[in-house]
């Protein structure tokens, strides 16, 4: 009889065969511009670390004084006996630097996710879903048992069309990424909501993407648009610009006392720790103290994203520091990584599931981590290594 992990075997050999087979690398330095790789050490274009805050001494010193006061644990999920001083201090930094009223904390982005949207909609609701929305965005839609319609992605006239065609009597929530994070792409959010206010309906923005990168110093999509008021539920995440692990819920109070009852990732697990929710408060204080290092991260990411265009680099849809280089096919994409690599610039392919198949591509992340001859350093990489395998 065949072991009954034999299909695993075969799934794994078949991804291997298709380049779709998901390598990762173990990082044995802080997380700064640059990286012990495997012993190598590399240039880091591939972090979620926009303002370089993930080994920001003045995060790990907050997070050391929290630990001597406080310990480690929280002990227990926020209903019960896990909710510190901390985690309210927190969540009113949150929304006051958002300029929301209010904002309720998660363990990460996409417990945020799965926390609140079944906690708005349910089996006889519907969800209006970019058709490009982030796998978290797209389990908490599952996760709900609303009936999911996907719009075309960025398109507010499909998502009208897709309003009107659907009837329900149930109730009816939108959703969109802020920034799309394998394209770097910003939603039309003022587009979006001129149809949801049209048929009264609720408003989700996910924002991981733009939460300390959109907007004055960092205050995200909602503030970029000037739709403070508008936009009734933000998802953010402290795991990304803000250089630590957790999620957000920003908005009306009455959203957020909803949350407080009905968000089961709130209700059955863990509060955030001590350490992480001590060095979110130091991220919040340095940007709320200077504008400095957001305007850092989009002076570099233009000048790399102008630059690889230059070169002939097919830079897609960019718009923000996420900036991918299209190559096609998932092998390729496989390749150019592995050289890139080997040439000291550390930056990962992406291919299917992750994006559709034949769109597979090399994702860089910019940073206002990175100087200058950084910047000049990778994109000589790039251009040799374009060149030889024919990109370019
Ligand atoms: C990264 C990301 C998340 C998940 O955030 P974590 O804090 O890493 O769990 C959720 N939504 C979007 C759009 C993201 O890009």
């Amino acid at each position: 009889m065949e072991s009954n992990t034999a299909w695993i075997e075969r799934e794994l050999a078949q991804l291997k065969e298709q380049g779709l087979l998901i390598h990762f690398r173990t990082v044995e330095s802080p997380e700064g511009p640059w990286l012990t790789v495997d012993g190598r050490k590399v240039l880091n274009l591939c972090a979620n670390n926009y303002l370089g805050l993930a080994a920001d001494p003045r995060l790990a010193q907050a997070a050391k004084d929290a630990i001597d006061q406080y310990g480690i644990g929280p002990a227990a999920v926020r209903t019960i006996a896990g909710t510190m001083s901390l985690h309210l201090a927190l969540e009113r930094r949150l929304a006051a630097f958002k300029g929301v009223e209010a904002a309720i904390t998660f363990q990460s982005g996409f417990n945020a996710n799965i926390a609140a949207i079944p906690a708005l909609v349910g089996k006889d609701d519907v969800i209006f879903s970019d058709e490009l929305n982030h796998a978290s965005i797209i389990d908490g839609a599952r996760l709900s048992r609303a009936e999911i319609v996907r719009f075309a992605h960025a398109d507010p006239a499909d998502l009208r069309r897709k309003i009107e065609e659907t009837h329900t009597t149930g109730r009816r929530l939108i959703i969109t990424d802020g920034v799309f994070s394998m394209d770097g792409d910003i939603a039309p959010l003022p587009e979006i909501y001129e149809v949801a206010r049209e048929h009264n309906i609720l408003l989700m923005v996910d924002d991981a993407h733009g939460e300390g990168v959109l907007g004055r110093g960092g205050r995200g999509i909602v503030d970029h648009f000037s739709l403070h008021g508008k936009v009734d539920i933000e998802v953010g995440t402290l795991s990304k610009a803000f250089g630590v692990v957790g999620g957000v819920v920003a908005g009306k109070p009455i959203i957020i006392d909803w949350l407080r009852q009905r968000a089961r990732p709130f209700l059955f697990s863990s509060a955030m720790t001590v350490p992480d929710v001590a060095a979110c408060l130091a991220a919040v204080d340095v940007l709320e103290a200077s504008t400095e290092r957001v305007d850092r991260l989009w002076r570099n990411a233009e000048f790399f994203r102008r630059e690889m265009q230059r070169l002939g680099f097919d830079t897609g849809a960019s718009q923000t520091p996420i900036v991918p280089i299209m190559l096609g096919e998932a092998p390729l994409a496989q390749q150019f990584s592995r050289r890139l690599f080997e040439e000291g610039v550390f930056a990962m392919a992406i291919g299917f599931p992750t994006v559709p198949r034949g769109k597979a591509r090399i994702r860089v992340m910019n940073s206002a981590a990175h100087s200058q001859s950084d910047l000049e350093q990778a994109l000589a990489v790039f251009e040799k290594v374009g060149k030889e395998l024919a990109v370019v």
